[in-house]
This record gives structure tokens, sequence and C-alpha cells, in this order.
């Protein structure tokens, strides 16, 4: 099969959250699969070209149309792997800036809606250069969505390319809502623009157009696939997802662990693995030096490492480490960035017990790496996960994570409640003080019983969330939309 995914990021080109690991990890997989040739369309942002040898230009004086105006681009070409290419959709005026979405501390790019719709015109222009029929597009999000739409109209009209197309939604809450105005933008005709298709409230929305024109739909985890089609979790789009959900599978993602390993990383000085932990031991020493903290393997140590939005919980968790750094001995770590109001918070946790806490401001893709090696527990505390990729990468990690029931934590991690044979991980349900210190409470009583604390080690460290077997389920879902498109 011939696979294009289009996505707004890609490991380890650029990356804000999971959606880069992802799209990386499901293509190199997708690739090693004998017979499917898999290409990734993303944009060039500032500095890749400096980052990465081996791209080569593909496509040069090439103009896309975004609304009436003709903007040159051009694309640059580079082989990942046999049978793996990524092509970079090179438009400087908007692409080599700083902030993939923001502008770094403050808010969206103001012209979001230009960006994210040449994107997706790029994305469907780019099917004319490959050097293959594509099959199928699989679309990332909202940044690509409206190709969706565009594919959609390609084959009303009986015009130009139109593979199958399939939507993962790796976030809900994020949707890509523009005025009406930036419809014209779209090039598509105005019966596109209703209920049944993009229009969201009278306005544009770019998730609404993948949902609602993509031929098959999938998330990244069983359980987020349930939880959207109901009001607490839908965002105001589960009318739409449920008028299409038998086009809807939850497929969880897999690890990466070319990239996510504890044996041979470079990220990390000590090896060890679920038979020898003496490297963790080693690694936890390390983390403790270099973050600041007292040198003290007695001490439980926790960890978060997460956007600092509203969805990861970091400040209903608060209260709860607050009072409890009181009372309890433990240390904990936090590595992150985002709402400035929840940095400074955390960062007065660091100045007030900074014997206990220490808090790293900032995105640190090698010290995230020694986090998780170094860490006894890791904090996942969010209101909803569509999958979560750092309570998996724990697991490996022998970091046992704590988490709350829901989405991909739900799906991923098993409590001693649910299989005490098996048990690698700590769940609580409600968004609750003191749910979340009960949680802690029982991580504490683990640590002082090293049997039970190596059985969910050992059980996690086990688990295999690899993705050779989950690239299959992305295959048969591609199968489904080839078949469907034919009707
Ligand atoms: P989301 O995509 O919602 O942010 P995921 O758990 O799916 O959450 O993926 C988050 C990814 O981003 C993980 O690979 C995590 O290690 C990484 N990450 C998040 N914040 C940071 C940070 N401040 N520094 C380094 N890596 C980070």
């Amino acid at each position: 099969m011939n696979i294009l995914l289009a996505s707004s990021e890609v490991f380890p080109f650029s990356k804000t959250g999971g959606l880069a690991d992802m799209v990386a990890a499901l293509a190199k997989a997708l690739a090693r699969q004998g017979g499917n040739r898999v290409g990734i369309v993303t944009p060039l942002y500032k500095g890749t070209r400096n980052r990465f040898q081996g791209m080569a230009r593909m496509v040069a004086d090439w103009t896309v149309e975004l609304g009436g105006e003709r903007l040159t681009a051009s694309v640059w070409r580079m082989p990942l792997e046999k049978g793996l290419h990524v092509y970079f959709v090179d438009q400087p005026d908007f692409f080599h800036r700083e902030g993939l979405y923001t502008v770094p501390g403050q808010g969206d790019h103001p012209d979001n809606d230009r960006r994210f719709v040449f994107f997706s015109r790029a994305v469907v222009e780019l099917i004319h250069f490959l050097p293959y029929e594509t099959d199928v597009l699989h679309l990332h999000d909202w940044q690509v969505g409206l190709v969706a739409a565009m594919i959609a109209r390609h084959r009303a009209m009986g015009v130009g390319p139109a593979p199958a197309t399939c939507l993962t939604i790796h976030n809900l809450a994020y949707q890509g809502v523009f005025p009406r105005s930036s419809f014209e933008l779209t090039g598509l005709p105005e019966t596109f623009f209703v209920p049944e298709g993009l229009e969201f409230y009278q306005q544009m929305n770019c998730l609404k157009a993948g949902i609602m024109f993509s031929d098959q739909l999938t998330t990244v985890s069983p359980t987020y696939a349930e939880e959207i089609l109901t009001p607490e979790f839908g965002c105001g789009l589960e009318g739409a997802l449920h008028y299409r959900r038998h086009l809807l599978t939850g497929i969880l993602n897999g690890v990466d662990y070319e990239e996510w390993n504890t044996e041979k990383n470079p990220s990390i000085s000590h090896a060890f693995n679920q038979h020898d932990l003496g490297g963790k031991a080693l690694q936890k020493r390390d983390l403790q030096r270099e973050i600041g903290l007292p040198l003290r393997e007695d001490l439980p140590l926790f960890a978060s490492i997460t956007r600092l939005a509203g969805q990861k919980g970091m400040d209903e968790l608060y209260p709860a480490l607050r009072a409890m750094l009181h009372t309890e001995d433990f240390q904990f770590v936090l590595l992150g960035s985002g709402s400035p109001e929840t940095e400074e918070k955390y960062r007065q946790l660091a100045r007030d017990f900074p014997d206990k806490v220490a808090t790293v401001i900032g995105y640190r893709h090698a010290l995230s790496h020694r986090i998780e090696a170094g860490a006894d527990f890791f904090l996942m505390p969010s209101l909803y996960e569509p999958c979560g990729l750092n309570q998996m990468y724990s697991l490996r990690y022998g970091t046992i994570p704590i988490v709350r029931a829901t989405g991909g934590l739900q799906d991923s991690i098993t409590d001693f409640s649910e299989d005490p044979g098996h048990a690698d991980g700590i769940k609580f349900d409600a968004m609750e003080t003191s749910e979340m210190q009960e949680a802690i409470r029982k991580a504490l009583a683990i640590f002082q019983d090293p049997d039970l604390l190596l059985h969910y080690r050992q059980n996690g460290m086990q688990k295999d969330f690899s993705w050779e077997s989950t690239s299959r389920q992305y295959l048969d879902v591609f199968r489904k939309a080839l078949s469907s498109r034919e009707i």
C-alpha cells in the first residue's frame, strides 16, 4: 500500500507533544511491513535544514493557491529509511518562525488559518509529484483536517488525485476554529460550509472537516474513542462523531523502543533492564545531582514531564502535593512549560521545599529521558488523556505511573485492584485532592516494600507496546478506507 501521512509535527524534526512521536513511529513501522511505500509530509520549520543532513529539493518554483493568491513554495525530500521519505513543505513566511503554533509566551500565531489552509492545500497538491499513486492519505489532527474536504471535492468533481482518507484524532480539544471569512481561503464551494460539513456555529472548524469528510476515523485509545461520544469529552463535536461513529476505531498508540529504551540510549549513562536494575539506582543518583536535590536513594522520587496545559491536571495536583510535602518525606521533579501561572506555582513550590522539589521550566528532550530513568514514580493526573505516551515510557523505564483512569491511561496501566499479578501502576478516578493523596500514599507504601516495588517495576518493564502489531491495526483501517472509497 502507498501511504502518505500528513502532520504538522514529526519527531525528530519538530515536536510539541505526542503527535510528533506517534507519526514518526507509525510511519517507520508501516515502512518496515514489507510492501508498503510510506511518506510523511510536514512543514519545514525554522532551522530544520541546518540540523539535518540529506535533504534534497524535490519541487522548486512551486505555487500553491490560497484565497485567490498564488504563493510560492518548494518541497524538500529526505529519505529516512528503506521505504520511508519525509517531504518538507517550505514556505518561509509561514513556517520559518519561533513556535509551531504559538508565539512563545503569547497566544496563537494570528495567521494560523492561512498557515494551515495553505499547508492542507500543499498536501493535496504534493500527491501529484510523488513517484507513485497514493492509496491512503493519513491525516493527523485539525491542522490537516481540511485535506479530507479537499479530497472529497476532487472526488465529487472527478478531477485530480483522490486517495482514501483516514483522520486520526490525537486531541479533540484542539479543533482549529476560525471565522467564516477564513473559509474563503480553502477554495471549497459554499456547499461545504453547512452544519453537515465543516461549519461549526457559523465558524469554520478544521477538525470537523476531517471528521465529516474522511473515509475512516481513528483516535489514539479505545477508551478515548468512547469518551469523545459524550458531551463531557466531545468538546462540542460529539454530535458529529455520533453521526460518523460507524467509521471510528480506537487504536492505542505504540512506543518507539529504538528511541525509548534503557539499554542503548545516548541520553542516559547507566544501562539497566528488568533483570538488573542496578543502573536505575545510578540514574537516580545522577538525576538528583543534575536537578540539585539531595542524593537520597532512601527517598522516593516522583516526576512529571508535561505541557503545562489545563488538560494535564497539574493545577489540581498542586495543592495535593503541597500539603503532602509538609508531612511526608519524598522528592518531586517537574519538567514542563506552558501556562505562566502554573509555571510560577511550581517554581514557588521548589523555592518553598528546596530539598524536596526541583522545577525545570522548558522543553528538554535528553533530560526527559534521564527523568524517566531516574525517577521512582511518574505522576499523570490528566483531566482527560487521549492516549498519553509518558506513562508507557515510564513503564519501560521501571518508573511506576500514577494516573487518572481516563482515555489511554485507563487502557495502558494495570492497577492492583484490576489484576494484582500484573499490577504496574496506580490509578485514581476523581480529580480530587484526597484521591490524589491516596494514590501518592499507595506509592509511598510500595516504595517501602522492595519485593512489591520490584513486582510493579518488572510487570511494567515487560509490557510491550511496540508499533509492529499496532501498525497492523492501522493497515486494517486503511483497507476499510480503500474499500469504502470504491463504493
Ligand atoms: P501530549 O501530546 O498531550 O503533550 P503525550 O504524553 O502524548 O502528551 O506526549 C508528550 C510528549 O512530549 C512526551 O514524549 C514527553 O516526554 C514530551 N514532553 C512534554 N513536555 C516536555 C518537556 N518540557 N521537555 C521534554 N519533553 C516533553
